[in-house]
């Protein structure tokens, strides 16, 4: 993992993901390294042609440029984070968004954090002193061989559900993003991961596996590894108009019914 430090011209910036004013991204790449991931277009900044989970550069004056800009700007919902993960771990030495929080909550504003990290339990105490503020962990899995493979730097599924369960416990709203969904991998476990998240997530929003961002030599990289008698199926389920996806969809439509989980379905 190469390490960098950067200045940025600007942090709160507008996003266009539905329910979110803005998105602010502490650091340029991310150590979690997901294979699938659609942010490795970010490495046209600085980083032409090398891996993606190869490199980090942390936006040291984030901070700064923050309180400048909350200062003006319109307040509204917060993601933390749209092309990187916040609470990877060099967010363990720079405290960046740590420190972006405690912006954000002195500014008024609302924030939604989305991460694969349990690191965002050591900011519980900042957290729940949001007026409106919602935490989501990413699971893909409930197998930890799965996320071993195509989310090599990311905490363990049961870290994350453990810290799911602690916010809950703590008042905190949550969510599960079950995305992307891995064809035959990600399905294979899942009425026994609803039974975990039904308790201590208010809502599920699950995603299908989009090739993009030229992720798919990685994604074949990992197949070729892990999965190799898998590789044509997951490929062939990939299709825009697949059967897989079709399926999938009403599966895990009726058993959030049954469990009675709001959930956004983007399959
Ligand atoms: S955690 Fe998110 S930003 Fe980081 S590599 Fe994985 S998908 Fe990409």
């Amino acid at each position: 993992m190469r390490l960098g430090e950067v200045r940025c011209k600007s942090i709160l910036g507008h996003s266009g993901i539905s329910g979110m004013d803005y998105a602010v991204n502490p650091y340029l790449g991310c150590g979690h390294a997901c294979t699938y991931c659609y942010a490795r277009f970010m490495r046209r900044m600085g980083h032409p042609g090398e891996p993606w989970g190869s490199f980090v550069d942390a936006k040291v004056n984030a901070v700064e440029r923050l309180r400048e800009e909350a200062a003006r700007k319109p307040l509204g919902k917060v993601l933390l984070s749209s092309v990187t993960d916040a609470y990877q771990p060099i967010e363990k030495k720079y405290q960046l968004t740590r420190e972006c929080l405690v912006v954000l909550l002195d500014h008024g504003f609302s924030v939604d954090i989305l991460t694969k990290n349990d690191l965002v339990l050591r900011d519980l105490d900042v957290i729940e002193r949001f007026d409106d503020v919602e935490v989501g962990l990413t699971i893909t899995s409930l197998d930890d061989s799965v996320r071993r493979a195509f989310e090599p730097g990311a905490s363990t599924i049961q870290a994350r559900l453990d810290a799911l369960k602690r916010f809950s416990d703590e008042g905190i709203r949550t969510y599960a993003f079950l995305g992307p969904m891995l064809p035959y991998l990600s399905d294979e476990h899942l009425e026994d991961l609803l039974n975990v998240l039904a308790d201590r997530v208010g809502r599920l929003i699950v995603d299908r596996l989009n090739i993009k961002c030229g992720n798919l030599p990685d994604i074949r990289g990992t197949l070729a590894a892990h999965y190799p008698d898998l590789a044509p199926m997951f490929e062939a389920a990939l299709a825009s108009d697949s059967d897989y996806y079709k399926g999938l969809r009403i599966r895990v439509s009726e058993m959030c019914r049954d469990r009675l989980i709001p959930v956004d379905l983007i399959l």
